[in-house]
């Protein structure tokens, strides 16, 4: 693969830094690119372990994009409880108040961190989501199997992190979730939602200019 190409492609001019995820401290990408070979930081699609050290068949790239973060894997067994937690009863489609409703309701994850943000799920097709993180792991009680690929924009410290979110005033008329859009419309005031889109925005067209089907 023509990496260095590639690159020069996606450098997006004239964004303050303060609206650009780090890149990768190991191979220096920007943040929704394939880190290039060879990379300590490139975890595995298969096996979510370091890629470097695993040999596993079917690995793909694409799906192991720096996202700006240190890698975070998603606890697949423990969101998939959460999702049939009677306790919570998440509801497809309602990412936002499903994650809120954790933090609120289960002891358990009073501690966590609520994030919004944009996911990755398939070729082409992004979201705006929320999910969880909680001992450094994704928990996602919507989309508790699916792979994705994890933009994190804003990110509240549990019970008293989303007290201190919705106390900011929101537009008159908008619902209290998603968040976002306290920070002006789709979030655009905040830096940090703005460098989730830029990154995955960056990934969307990296991966339109890949052959399909690879
Ligand atoms: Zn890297
Ligand atoms: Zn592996």
């Amino acid at each position: 693969m023509n990496y260095t190409d590639k690159l020069e492609q996606t450098q997006v001019e004239g964004i303050p830094s303060a609206y650009q995820l780090p890149p990768c401290p190991d191979c220096g990408i920007n943040a929704g690119m394939p880190h290039a070979p060879e990379c300590d930081i490139e975890r595995c699609s298969v096996c979510q372990c370091q890629r470097l050290t695993c040999g596993c068949v079917g690995h793909d790239p694409s799906f192991a994009v720096w996202t700006g973060r240190f890698p975070v894997n998603k606890n697949a067994e423990i969101s998939l409880a959460l999702s049939r937690d009677k306790r919570l009863r998440p509801k497809v489609g309602h990412c936002y108040r499903n994650c809120f409703r954790a933090i609120q309701v289960l002891p358990e994850f009073k501690n966590a961190i609520y994030v919004e943000g944009i996911v990755h799920l398939t070729r082409g097709f992004q979201i705006e989501h929320a999910w969880l993180e909680r001992d450094g792991e994704i928990v996602d009680p919507t989309l508790p199997t699916q792979q994705g690929v994890y933009f994190s924009g804003l990110r509240f410290n549990g019970v008293v992190g989303l007290a201190e979110a919705m106390a900011i005033p929101k537009q008159s008329g908008s619902r209290d979730l998603p968040l976002f859009h306290r920070f002006g419309f789709g979030g655009h005031l905040s830096p940090e939602f703005t460098a989730a889109r830029i990154a995955a925005k960056r990934m969307l067209e990296f991966e339109m200019g890949q052959p399909s089907g690879s």
